[in-house]
């Protein structure tokens, strides 16, 4: 590890996201664990949705209760319709309502495009396209019925998309995660467009790479790690910290003027570090 790494530093502001209610699909691990935290420290509520990995989901949950917030973990498949239906209605009633929503959950099945199989193709479509599509829609019809309340937040609801650099970086023996991250870009922009007249703010954020499971061969090893940095100007692997922060202040009202953006999370890796010493 080099000498500028390690996760950001500061201190998220207790009241920002005060009496908020948010949502976090794939909030046991990485990112969206981090992120969950991130949201309960800014004084927001947090459902912590997970899949599979139940006890890991309870252990963020008892972190974020110690910041003297609500928090429940909640088990759905987001790629399932009925599932995503079921986890909004239950977070309605338990919590009485949805004000932001962070649609993370993700994954890989990474191959050559000539092995890939039609089963590994459609998983990460599902996972990573669809299972935002259903969130988003689900949160935006529990948006629209309530409104804005102006003691709360200045729009009706905040809807984050968890997209990657490579909605813009073409990714070899990934066509399938690449082309999901794609998606997840016009997506947001068309929902934004759509709802924003209703007040509801739909952005996303693009990580580069951050050290969480997802990608562990890219930076467990120091070798790997090397490899990886000639990738990133700013010369440190991300950590989850650094795409909580970004979330915490997309998702309140210090932003409330951005709408349909991504922002890039990378340490600089869309620059085109191979151009740094002139091509
Ligand atoms: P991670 O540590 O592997 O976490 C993935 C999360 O997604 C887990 O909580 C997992 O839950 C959940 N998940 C998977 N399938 C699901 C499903 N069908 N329904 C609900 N939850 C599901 O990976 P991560 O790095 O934090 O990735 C989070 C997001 O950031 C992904 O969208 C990823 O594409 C994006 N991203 C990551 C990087 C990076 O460098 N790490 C870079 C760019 C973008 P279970 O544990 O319960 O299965």
């Amino acid at each position: 590890m080099n000498s500028t790494a390690g996760a950001p530093r500061g201190v998220i502001p207790a009241h920002l996201l005060k009496g908020q209610k948010a949502l976090v699909t794939g909030a046991n691990s990485g990112i969206g664990k981090a992120t969950a935290i991130g949201l309960g420290r800014a004084g927001a509520d947090v459902v912590v949705n997970y899949v599979a990995g139940q006890e890991a989901a309870e252990k963020v949950v008892e972190e974020i209760t110690s910041y003297g917030v609500r928090a429940a973990a909640y088990e759905a498949d987001v790629s399932r319709e009925d599932q995503v239906a079921a986890m909004t209605e239950r977070m309605v009633e338990e919590f009485g309502t949805i004000d932001i929503l962070v649609a993370n959950a993700g994954l890989q099945r990474d191959a050559g495009v000539t092995e890939m199989t039609l089963a590994q193709w459609q998983k990460v479509l599902d996972v990573n396209l669809t299972g935002q599509f259903l969130c988003a829609r689900e949160a935006t019809k529990e948006f629209l019925r309530r409104g804005v309340v102006p003691e709360v937040s200045r729009s009706a609801g905040k809807i984050i998309c968890m997209s990657s650099v490579h909605q813009l970086i073409p990714w070899s023996g990934h066509v399938n995660y690449a082309s999901s991250k794609g998606g997840v870009q016009m997506m947001m922009e068309t929902l934004a467009q759509e709802l924003a007249p209703q007040r509801i703010r739909v952005n996303a954020i693009a990580p580069g790479a951050i050290r969480t499971p997802i990608n562990r061969t890219a930076w467990e090893t120091p070798e790997a790690e090397r490899d990886l940095l000639r990738l990133i100007p700013y010369d440190r692997v991300g950590e989850p910290e650094d795409i909580a922060y970004a979330v915490v202040g997309l998702a309140s009202d210090l932003m409330d003027y951005v709408v349909g953006t991504t922002l890039y999370v990378d340490g600089g890796m869309t620059l085109f570090p191979g151009f740094a010493t002139g091509g």
